[in-house]
């Protein structure tokens, strides 16, 4: 039996305000435990929630950004429940009027091709806050700095296939609110974490399978992963004669495994209703027209633009679009040497290796986007040769001078293209290797064009790789084949 993978994935995106959703607490990471939560995000009696305007702005321009309706009215709903790290007793979030409706986020898989993933609406909601249950022997602390921070829950269709479509789902997501400036999109410390909801059904069938909910997966890494597991866990199970439970499961990284946490008849029962503190939100026209003009250039129509304007071609226009930071470096490097084809062959290739041996991010490059368009403008106009242009790459990287110039008069490294001083290192190369030249001498006319390195080699030596390649190879082989 062939089994199709259904996926939905429920992401939950930390928004990048200075205060939370309905508070003036700091939302800054890693602060001493509970020195950032106020009055308001304890729910003491008699304290009233303010909703946060550059939450609202921030959700809206992501729905903007996936082409979303933008409902005139969003309400707030309180999800009821009883927890430990929610001191208030409930959850502010939005059941039943989201702030962003349907929209699409286009996904790009590894072959290059794309694909359309349907989100169902986002709306906003308040983080809870921390239990922590290794610091304490036998006890939990309980961390309230995160409550009340304001979350974007972007939810969509069940329209991804495999893990690898729910991991380029969520790299698009990365990709939007990062672009926006919304989020940090830092992972590791949480500001990105999605329930990967998992089904399978016989190839063919219309209906969907019963799904498995996996909670909190902090990684793309670890959404493949889990997706992998489980597919296996569900596809063994019916294929025994088993049902799948409709159920909510958490993934262990370390055993690579999903185990189940509770079941649908264990399920809490929110008792949602709307929350009597907080208004209406009522967005007018203006407003929303406001952000729309606002929004930036965003990953897709930059892609676009890379391949159609600069004549990129679709694999480099999508490396350099993936992240902001990414093209932002990118663009400069085009715009200070003039020629976007060479940017890219620079910024993919000595730059990012140099990168990735090091772990470093372009952000924290040792190499400016401006120092690097430098050098490659000296490429270009052919002040020097490419080994030499690797040479003051690694000059720059190691701080060995301000810029391309200084490095190049530092070091000597202007290419030479004078004939007549080439010509002499030729001759003098000639009369240093009398065996190399009678083997040449003696050798068939086709198999002289292999021996010829070993003389370009001494005469690019001698000029400490200064001069001009092409002319060295071109005089060589002329002052060569007249000795023959
Ligand atoms: P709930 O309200 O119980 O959280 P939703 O219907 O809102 O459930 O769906 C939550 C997420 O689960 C959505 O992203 C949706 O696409 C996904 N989903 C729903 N049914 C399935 C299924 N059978 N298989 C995979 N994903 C599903
Ligand atoms: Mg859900």
């Amino acid at each position: 039996m062939q089994w199709e993978t259904v996926i939905g994935l429920e992401v939950h995106v930390q928004l990048a305000t200075r205060s939370k959703i309905f508070s003036g607490a700091s939302t800054a990471f890693g602060a001493e435990p509970n020195t950032q939560a106020c009055a308001v995000d304890l729910g003491l009696p008699g304290v009233l929630p303010v909703l946060n305007e550059a939450a609202v702005a921030m959700a809206v321009k992501f729905g903007l950004a996936i082409h979303a309706e933008i409902p005139e009215v969003s309400v707030f709903d309180r999800k009821n429940y009883f927890y430990p790290d929610l001191p208030k007793g409930y959850q502010t979030s939005q059941m039943y009027q989201p702030i962003v409706g349907a929209g699409e986020v286009e996904i790009t898989l590894e072959d290059g091709s794309t694909k359309t993933i349907r989100v169902h609406h986002a709306h906003l909601e308040e983080d809870a806050g921390k239990s922590l249950h290794e610091d304490f022997h036998g006890m939990t602390g309980v961390d309230l700095n995160r409550a009340g921070t304001p979350l974007l829950e972007i939810v969509s269709e069940p329209d991804m296939r495999s893990a690898k479509e729910a991991a380029a789902y969520l790299k698009a997501i990365h990709s939007i609110v990062t672009y926006l400036g919304i989020s940090d999109g830092n992972m590791a410390e949480g500001s990105m974490r999605c329930d990967v909801n998992v089904s399978v059904r016989p190839m063919g069938q219309e209906t969907l399978g019963t799904r498995a909910e996996i909670k909190n997966v902090n990684s793309f890494r670890f959404v493949e992963r889990a997706i992998a597991y489980e597919v296996e866990r569900q596809i063994e199970l019916l294929e025994e004669g088993g049902k799948v439970v409709q159920e909510t499961r958490l993934f262990d990284p370390e055993r690579d495994e999903t185990r189940s946490m509770r079941t649908k008849e264990e399920a809490n029962d929110y008792r949602y209703f709307p929350c009597p503190d907080l208004l209406p939100v009522v967005l007018d026209k203006a407003y929303i027209d406001h952000l729309r003009d606002n929004l930036p250039e965003l990953p897709a129509d930059k892609r676009t633009r890379f391949e159609n304007e600069l004549g990129l071609s679709a694999y480099d226009a999508s490396v350099l679009s993936a992240t902001r930071e990414m093209a932002d470096y990118f663009e400069e490097v085009k715009d200070v040497c003039g020629d976007a084809k060479q940017a890219a062959n620079w910024v993919q290739g000595e730059l990012s290796g140099a990168l990735n041996r090091e772990n470093l991010s372009i952000d924290n490059s040792p190499v400016s986007a401006r120092q690097l368009g430098e050098l490659v403008a000296r490429v270009i106009d052919d002040t020097i040769n490419g080994k030499a242009a690797k040479q003051v790459f690694q000059a720059l990287w190691n701080g060995q001078g301000a810029s391309a110039d200084a490095i190049i008069e530092a070091q000597g490294l202007k290419q030479v293209t004078d004939t007549g001083a080439i010509e002499a290192m030729i001759d003098q190369v000639i009369s240093d290797s009398p065996a190399q030249v009678a083997q040449y001498r003696d050798a068939e006319p086709d198999k002289r064009g292999k021996m010829i390195g070993y003389f370009v080699g001494q005469v690019m030596k001698a000029s400490r790789g200064t001069a001009n390649p092409q002319q060295v190879n071109q005089l060589l082989k002329e002052k060569l084949d007249a000795l023959c």
